[in-house]
């Protein structure tokens, strides 16, 4: 018996632990399109097979033969794992990844979309 394909394909839809963004699984993203954050769930991608359940932050980008990979490095363990950029990330995180400001990026994408909860539950609340 061989053992050959390691990818397991998973449709699911997840929100961001980083950023708190609702992500729309398709089978191939694992990781958030808004702050490319990911998470520590896989031994081989699709498996979910590790108990970690770290955040997974986008470290640095990495060329590899014309394709452009997202460096993920895991914060409660340190394994690093790299995943292909998709069509579906955002250009300015992917820029911000790849000069080096991908932390300030982020810090500002998270105080922006906890303001974007915050208002949007107080437009609910004084709606009532
Ligand atoms: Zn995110
Ligand atoms: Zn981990």
């Amino acid at each position: 018996m061989t053992v050959t394909a390691q990818f397991t394909r998973r449709k699911e839809d997840f929100t961001c632990d980083v950023c708190a963004t609702d992500v729309q699984g398709n089978g191939y993203t694992n990781h958030c399109p808004e702050c490319l954050s990911s998470k520590h769930v896989d031994i081989n991608p699709g498996d979910r097979a590790s108990s970690c359940k770290g955040t997974m932050l986008a470290v640095s980008l990495e060329n590899k033969n014309g394709q452009q990979y997202i460096v993920h490095q895991c914060e409660k363990c340190g394994f690093v794992r790299r995943n292909k950029v998709s069509p579906n990330d955002n250009f300015e995180a992917i820029l911000a990844l790849s000069n080096g400001t991908i932390d300030a990026y982020r810090r500002e994408l998270v105080f922006r979309k906890k303001l974007e909860k915050q208002i949007l539950s107080d437009v609910r609340q004084s709606a009532r």
